[in-house]
């Protein structure tokens, strides 16, 4: 058997329809078939209805060397799937001694009554290569047309599916072929997706590997993607590719396959041994969250401070009174003296202090909604990063996120030695 090239899933269920169950074996089975080098054209679904899903079948047929059903496979009259491509197949059911045996064994080991309607599950199309159900009832199986062709055949709960899917059918579809797909995700914040893909659009034709550009919340990354019969070969072709992406795209790429800046950070400051605490005021403690939010930041957080009144800024990281009642809270000055006051105040290697206007309401001319200053002290030097708001109005939860973003990148900018003082 030659390993399909390209296939096509096709989900079936009316609960999928109604929205009332999310598509989750659709997405497994496109991860497993990415992992193993074919590629997916098409994903659709279809109600439990047998003129529309005959309808579909053939369509799919027409465009894809395999066909992916998932769901219809269980004892219920409305359980369709493996009669309707038995027919447009041309192929009859026939009862599979072996699923039989198995689905008796189920119903004893289970002390449950096995129910009449329950054998229709062990008549299987003639000639197909069966996917045993190691958690269920329903079989799975693989039809070959004569066009040479694939359908094969998955249950509907993904307890039945996912396992199925792994053990046999992956095997049985990879045979011979080894060929893999290995990514690499070069993670950037600071610049748009637009911008970056204008960069490094020659790399976006590429063959193998591809390049494709994703936007993030907030961010966004570049995936390079090659196939290859082995893992170190496709590494290898990734290899300049990622290198030279990284140059262009230069001191925006935070990570090569990392979760999160925040994870950067954490990470950095450990091998820094250098320690960290957060005067928050727009941002409202969501730095301090995401620092938190790492296994281990509790080696490299001392403090995150919630600092929202102009008298707490004050009292507790010493922000001069005169600061406030001159530029406002919402100013550079206040920033600077909050990163200072906190760092101090904690005992810290480095601090933050975040002070801007989210919104919606509290903008002014002068002062638009959305304007964050951003401060970043070591006790010998403070730098300060302006997000200068107005223009379209994001909601506050994209101005927090992004100051709070902003403010991690600054930190990692600062402990690769590349945090520059902001230009006016
Ligand atoms: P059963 O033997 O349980 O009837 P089946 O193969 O006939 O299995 P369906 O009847 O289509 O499968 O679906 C059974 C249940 O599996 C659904 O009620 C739903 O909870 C879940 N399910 C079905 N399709 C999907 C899907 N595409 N993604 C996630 N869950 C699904
Ligand atoms: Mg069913």
């Amino acid at each position: 058997m030659k390993k399909p090239q390209n296939a096509e899933i096709l989900s079936v269920g009316t609960e999928l329809l109604l929205g009332d169950v999310v598509n989750t074996d659709a997405a497994m089975v496109a991860q497993e078939l990415a992992r193993i080098g074919i590629n997916l054209l098409y994903a659709g679904t279809v109600g439990d209805n047998p003129q529309r899903l005959e309808e579909s079948l053939r369509q799919a047929l027409e465009r894809s060397d395999l066909v992916v059903t998932t769901g219809g496979l269980g004892p219920t009259k409305d359980d369709l799937t493996k009669e309707t491509i038995a027919k447009v197949l041309g192929l009859p059911l026939v009862e599979h001694a072996e699923s039989r045996r198995r689905l008796e064994e189920y119903f004893t080991a289970s002390r449950k009554e096995c129910s009449a309607n329950q054998y229709k599950q062990t008549l299987l199309p003639e000639g197909c290569h069966v996917l045993p159900n190691d958690h269920g009832t329903a079989p799975g199986c693989v039809c070959i047309a004569d066009s040479g062709k694939m359908v094969a055949m998955l249950p509907g709960p993904p307890s039945e599916l996912a396992p199925m899917l792994k053990k046999y059918l992956v095997p049985f579809l990879q045979g011979e072929d080894t060929t893999v797909i290995y990514s690499r995700n070069i993670r950037v914040f600071g610049k748009g997706e637009g911008v970056v893909a204008e960069a490094i659009a020659p790399f976006l034709e590429g063959e193998n590997p591809t390049a494709a550009t994703y936007a993030a919340e907030g961010e966004m990354y570049v995936r390079v993607t090659a196939k290859a019969p082995s893992k170190e070969e496709a590494r290898r072709l990734c290899a300049p590719v990622v290198d030279e992406i990284c140059r262009i795209v230069g001191d925006a790429v935070y990570g090569i396959d990392v979760d999160s800046l925040e994870q950067v950070v954490v990470e950095q400051l450990l091998r820094q041994e250098k320690t960290l605490a957060t005067a928050e005021s727009c941002t409202g403690g969501l730095i301090a969250k995401r620092i938190t939010d790492i296994a281990g930041s509790s080696a490299v957080f001392e403090m995150g401070a919630v600092t929202y009144s102009n008298r707490i800024k004050h009292e507790r990281i010493q922000v001069p009174q005169e600061l406030l009642e001159k530029y406002g809270a919402v100013s550079e000055p206040v920033a600077r003296a909050m990163a200072e006051g906190v760092r101090r105040a904690a005992g810290s290697s480095l601090g933050i202090g975040v002070t801007g206007i989210a919104g919606p309401g509290g903008g002014s001319k002068e002062k638009p909604v959305g304007l964050v200053y951003l401060a970043l002290s070591d006790g010998q030097q403070t730098w300060v990063t302006k997000m200068p708001g107005g223009g379209r109005i994001g909601s506050r939860t994209y101005y927090r996120n992004r100051a709070a973003s902003t403010a991690l990148d600054m930190v990692r900018r600062y402990l690769e030695g590349k945090l520059e003082q902001m230009k006016e």
